[in-house]
C-alpha cells in the first residue's frame, strides 16, 4: 500500500513537472564583472556549465586586449606607439566600425577617444565639462581617415587615438554566443550591460521577451521585444552621465561638435543578426536622432531594425518590427 501511494506520487509529481512547461535541461545562471559592466548568462542544456564558463572565459580575454586603460592592452599600445601588428580580433573590430562609420556618415567613429577622454568617460577618470579649448584640441586629432592598414598593420596618423567602447560589447556578445553554440547549447540568453544576445530560442521553442528599459526608470520597462537568434543593444545617455551646474552630460559623444549628442532621442535599441554591427548602430542612432536615423534603417531594412525613445517620451519602431514589438504606451511605426 505505502508502495503504491509513493508511486501515485512520483506519477503527480511528474505531470506537475510536465505540464508547467519545465523540461528537464538542466539551466545555468552566470553574473559576473567585465568591461564595466554587470553580465549575466543564462544556458539550458547538459553542457550549458561548461558552455558558459568557456564565453566568460572568451569576455575577459577581449576586455584585457581592447580597454584602453590597460597598459598591456592591444589599443593602448596602438594609441601608444601608433602602430601595432593587430590580431584578428582587433582587424574585425576595425571592419565593423568602418561599416559602422560609412552607413552613419561618420557619426560612428572610433577616434573619438580623445573627447570621451576630455568629458572623462574613462572609470579611472573624474567626470567634467572641458573648456572650449580643451574641446577644439580634441576635435583635431579626430578624423577615421587617419587610421591606414596596410595588411595586418594598423597605424593612426596625425595623433589619432581609438577607442572600440561603443562595439566591444557587441563584437564580445557575438564570440560568447558563437562559444556557446559550439559547446553544443542551442538555448541561450546574453546580457552584458546594454547589449543582448538571444541564442535560439527559449528550451520550449518560443521567441525570447526582451524588455526596453525605461529611461526614465531603469526598473520598469519601456517596451518588450519578441524574438530567437538576434542581437538587441541600447544605447542610451541614461545609461552613463554626470551632473555639473544643474546640467546632465552623457557618454555618446557627437564627432562633429565634441559635445554630447543632443538629438531629441533618450534611447535608441538595435535589432539585428550582427552583433557589432548593432553596438555601432545604436551609439550612433542615437547621436543622428530620429529623422536622419530614419533614413538610414529604411536603407538597410534587411540588415537591422530600431526602436526609438524621444526625448518627449514617444516610441518610434521602424516596419521590419512592428510585429515583433509591444509596449503598453503605444507606439508609432516608421513608415
Ligand atoms: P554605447 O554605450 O555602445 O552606445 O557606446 C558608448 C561608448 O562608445 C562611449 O563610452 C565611448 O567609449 C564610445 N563613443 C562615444 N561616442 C562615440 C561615437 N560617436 N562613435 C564611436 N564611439 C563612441
Ligand atoms: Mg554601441
Amino acid at each position: 500500500m505505502k508502495f503504491l501511494h509513493k508511486c501515485i506520487t512520483a506519477i503527480i509529481l511528474l505531470f506537475i513537472l510536465c505540464f508547467s512547461g519545465c523540461s528537464f535541461d538542466s539551466k545555468y545562471d552566470a553574473e559576473f564583472f567585465a568591461m564595466d559592466t554587470v553580465m549575466t548568462i543564462t544556458a539550458y542544456g547538459s553542457n550549458s556549465t561548461a558552455a558558459v564558463s568557456s564565453a566568460e572565459n572568451e569576455i575577459n580575454r577581449l576586455d584585457a586586449l581592447l580597454s584602453v586603460k590597460n597598459k598591456n592592452s592591444e589599443v593602448y599600445k596602438l594609441n601608444a606607439d601608433k602602430s601595432v601588428k593587430a590580431s584578428d580580433d582587433m582587424l574585425a573590430l576595425l571592419n565593423c566600425a568602418s561599416e559602422a562609420y560609412d552607413l552613419t556618415n561618420g557619426a560612428f567613429d572610433i577616434t573619438t577617444e580623445p573627447l570621451t577622454k576630455a568629458w572623462g568617460f574613462y572609470s579611472d577618470l573624474e567626470n567634467r565639462v572641458p573648456s572650449q579649448k580643451e574641446i577644439e584640441k580634441a576635435l583635431r586629432l579626430v578624423g577615421f581617415d587617419n587610421i591606414k592598414t596596410n595588411k595586418n598593420v594598423i597605424t593612426l596618423d596625425g595623433g589619432a587615438t581609438v577607442d572600440f567602447g561603443g562595439i566591444a560589447k557587441g563584437y564580445a556578445s557575438a564570440k560568447a554566443a558563437k562559444i556557446i553554440e559550439n559547446n553544443g547549447v542551442s538555448s541561450a540568453l546574453i546580457s552584458l550591460g546594454g547589449n543582448v544576445r538571444a541564442v535560439g530560442s527559449r528550451p520550449d521553442g518560443s521567441d525570447w521577451s526582451v524588455a526596453i528599459v525605461n529611461p526614465d526608470d531603469t526598473s520598469r520597462r519601456a517596451g518588450v521585444l519578441r524574438l530567437s537568434d538576434k542581437a538587441v543593444v541600447t544605447s542610451g545617455g541614461y545609461q552613463r552621465n554626470f551632473e555639473e551646474n544643474g546640467k546632465i552630460y552623457h557618454h555618446i559623444i557627437d564627432p562633429r561638435t565634441g559635445y554630447p549628442a543632443q538629438s531629441g532621442l533618450k534611447s535608441v535599441t538595435v535589432v539585428s543578426q550582427d552583433d557589432c554591427l548593432a553596438d555601432a548602430m545604436s551609439t550612433a542612432l542615437f547621436v543622428l536622432g530620429l529623422e536622419e536615423s530614419s533614413k538610414i534603417c529604411l536603407e538597410n531594412s534587411d540588415t537591422f531594425g530600431a526602436v526609438f525613445i524621444t526625448d518627449k517620451n514617444k516610441i518610434y519602431v521602424t516596419d521590419n518590427l512592428k510585429n515583433c514589438f509591444n509596449s503598453e504606451s503605444g507606439f508609432e511605426v516608421i513608415a
